[in-house]
């Protein structure tokens, strides 16, 4: 039971993080989780070790650690705004730890630990800015004399004078971790784009391949249209092509024709290379189909090739299935008909369309 909670957390926390702000917002409530839980763990120490008012600071800040969680759970302004929130509390809650210095002049030391929370959370710019500010305040109370009279605990002075400088040391070292990640980062996601551009593209005609498709097939809710229909078109004799000007050709054939569609489907649908010598295209919502496949097969049989001199033209044979009232959102029903459609243009003669109704 306990491993099957453990396990629907994981499959929740991946789903999350599966996108850049998912990711943040995993980011942030770890954050706030760690450092309210911490700050509720000294709230306890101080409380058992008499330190006063103290414990109310820590438990405080733990308190608000969690609204600031409940505030991120809603996300969007929300969000921001325990962000916001969030740097404010830590700001107060460092600059009460530096005058205080409770106990026994330690608590300054947590100050630390803010380069590190600053750039993981605000991200370079921001993070640096935090982390600057709070460099300054340090400074100020304990470089500065004015700053040094407002201060409630006697720091020694070889403390005072070095502990600044630790921390921009820390803030450095912190700074260079979070280009570093910043780095690998970027490179990591533009490695990721070039993976999905690959994956989804022919490299032969730079149209969408099969595996877009599928992927479109598994993840509907990812195409949000509705396809008015769906075509698959077939060069016709592809394979005499092939045999007498030469795979070679074939593959220019293949590819000028891959173009012509595109050109002449003008943004009314999406276009793959389903496979070999066919090609699929889903038709956007309420487009008049059956008019642009026409369109098409007069621009394939329009187009002419000169291979060494020897001139070559060709054509497509069209299979078309038309949904009613505008889109069909069973893109599955459309491909299981659209097949038959097509061998019946090839009965037909080839350089044609066939189109039928859904399920008529
Ligand atoms: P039909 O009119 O009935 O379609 O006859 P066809 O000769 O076009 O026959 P078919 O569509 O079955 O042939 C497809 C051929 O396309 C078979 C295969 O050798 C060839 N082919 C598949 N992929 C490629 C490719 O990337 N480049 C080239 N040049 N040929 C390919
Ligand atoms: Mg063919």
């Amino acid at each position: 039971m306990k491993l099957l909670s453990i396990e629907k957390y994981l499959k929740k926390k991946n789903e999350l993080v599966a996108d850049e702000p998912g990711w943040k917002l995993y980011r942030d409530a770890c954050i706030f989780v760690m450092l309210g839980l911490t700050s509720l763990l000294m709230s306890v120490v101080n409380f058992f070790t008499h330190k006063g008012a103290f414990t109310w600071v820590t438990l405080g800040f733990a308190v608000l650690c969690g609204i600031d969680l409940l505030l991120l759970r809603k996300r969007g302004k929300a969000a921001t705004v325990a962000i916001i929130l969030f740097s404010t509390e830590v700001s107060v809650l460092f600059i009460y730890f530096i005058i205080s210095g409770i106990p026994d002049g330690f608590s300054v030391l947590w100050t630390a630990m803010l380069p590190c929370f600053g750039l993981l959370m605000f991200g370079l710019r921001n993070g640096t800015l935090f982390s600057l500010f709070m460099f300054l305040i340090l400074a100020f109370f304990f470089w500065i004399p004015f700053g040094q009279s407002l201060l409630q605990y006697r720091y020694s002075p070889t403390f005072m004078m070095r502990f600044p400088i630790l921390y921009f040391a820390f803030f450095v070292v912190a700074l260079l971790l979070e280009r570093m990640r910043d780095a690998a980062n970027q490179a990591l996601k533009e490695s990721r784009e070039k993976y999905e551009y690959l994956c989804y593209h022919d490299v032969l005609t730079g149209l969408y391949n099969r595996f877009w498709l599928q992927s479109i097939l598994d993840h509907p809710e990812k195409y949000p249209i509705k396809p008015a229909a769906i075509a698959i078109l077939d060069i016709d004799n592809f394979k005499y092509i092939n045999d007498n000007f030469g795979h070679p050709n074939g593959d220019i054939v293949i590819r000028d024709i891959g173009q012509a569609i595109l050109t002449t489907l003008n943004n009314s649908g999406d276009l793959c290379r389903w496979g070999g010598d066919e090609f699929l295209i889903l038709f956007h919502t309420d487009i008049d189909a059956e008019k642009v496949c026409k369109r098409i097969v007069d621009a394939v049989r329009a187009l002419q090739f000169d291979f060494d001199g020897e001139q070559l033209t060709t054509t497509v044979s069209v299979g078309l299935v038309t949904a009613e009232n505008g889109g069909a959102s069973e893109i599955n029903a459309l491909i299981r008909q659209v097949d038959k459609n097509l061998y019946l243009a090839k009965d037909e003669g080839k350089n044609c369309t066939v189109s039928t109704a859904l399920n008529a």
